[in-house]
């Protein structure tokens, strides 16, 4: 019973059937008809004029968006746990040629590693317009966050006003953006807010080997094509790629995949009680467990990462089966 991670989980059957639909031969890189559908189909899911790239990893999907948004010289602000600065290894670093992580504390209390526009200014406001100092260029939110928490609308709509007033650009690492998305109950662009870079993640949600970046400056993707070729993450074999994020956009299974994980969540995290660490908006639990809860657990059949010496992370991703996620909240209760 693994609730390790949702990349964990198995490839959707409808995304495997679109890639073996794509074996005639097409094409090659991005010059093949699926590749060419993509623009068209994320701009009609978001109402307004979008170019897509895809990409194999969710890491080169925010580098090589974030390299669109800040030079250099430049500065980044995101959260202390943000992805882009706890699990990429200095990615950013690396695609962004230097331009720095400016890390942000967030919420106060268990604000879920979500950045506000205080949060934002505590770290703006101090630095000087003085050629010594790294000038901001860019903010990066994570909708869900690191935690599995949503942004509203409404919060995203602050950020991007500061954004706006500052002269910065808006990235959302939406790895996770379809339990977001899922959670809210909201339009994807009301989730996405006024960011000019989405980062919509696939993989954990069902796909495979393909995330999309999707933006809503179509310029900033003529500057991106160069970049993904360079990084060597132009797949000549693109169109298996295309054919894993369209499988994942027809009839909507991007959001009923996230939909059935977060269903699997929210009844483990009913569980819980006060050992809940953050409120269940997405598909992740974590909760407070001693080390010897844990080993009864695993015991037990559960798979899980540790968090920290006294808790533990529960993902629960599109195929998590109901009666497993019931006997991990009987087993959690029972504790
Ligand atoms: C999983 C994840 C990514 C992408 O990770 P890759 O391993 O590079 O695909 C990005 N951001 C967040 C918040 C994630 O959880």
């Amino acid at each position: 019973m693994q609730f390790l991670s949702d990349n964990a989980a198995a490839v959707h059957p409808r995304v495997w059937a679109a890639m073996q639909a794509a074996d005639a031969p097409d094409a090659p890189y991005d010059g093949d008809a699926l590749s060419r559908e993509l623009d068209a189909r994320f701009s009609a899911l978001f109402g307004r004029d979008c170019a897509v790239l895809w990409v194999a990893t969710g890491t080169a999907a925010n580098c090589l968006a974030l390299a669109t948004l800040c030079p250099p010289h430049g500065g980044v602000v995101c959260h202390r746990e943000a992805h882009i600065e706890v699990d990429e290894a200095g990615a950013p670093g690396f695609y962004l040629h230097g331009a720095k992580l400016m890390l942000a504390e967030g919420a106060k209390g268990s604000g879920g590693a979500k950045l506000t526009p205080e949060a934002i200014r505590a770290v703006i406001d101090p630095i000087r317009d003085d050629v010594h100092q790294v000038q901001p260029h860019a903010i990066s939110v994570t909708q869900a966050s690191e935690y599995g928490r949503a942004y509203r609308p409404a919060e995203l709509a602050a950020i991007g006003a500061l954004a706006a007033e500052r002269g910065l650009g808006l990235h959302v690492d939406g790895a996770r953006f379809g339990n977001a998305v899922a959670f809210l109950g909201c339009t994807p662009a009301e989730a996405v807010g006024p960011a000019q870079a989405l980062s919509f993640g696939m993989v954990k949600n069902g796909g495979m080997s393909a995330e999309a970046i999707v933006f809503f400056d179509p310029a900033l993707a003529d500057v991106a094509r160069y970049r993904r070729k360079r990084a060597g993450h132009l797949q000549s074999k693109g169109r298996y790629l295309a054919a894993q994020v369209l499988a994942m956009l027809e009839g909507d299974l991007w959001l009923d995949n996230a939909r059935a994980a977060n269903a699997a969540a929210a009844e483990i995290g009913t569980a819980c009680g006060a050992r809940l660490m953050h409120p269940v908006e997405a598909n992740e639990v974590f909760v407070r467990l001693t080390s010897d809860e844990r080993e009864a657990l695993r015991a037990h059949g559960f798979g899980f990462y540790d968090w920290g010496a006294d808790a533990a992370r529960f993902v629960a991703a599109w195929n998590t089966r109901e009666d497993d996620a019931l006997a991990l909240a009987r087993a959690i209760a029972a504790l």
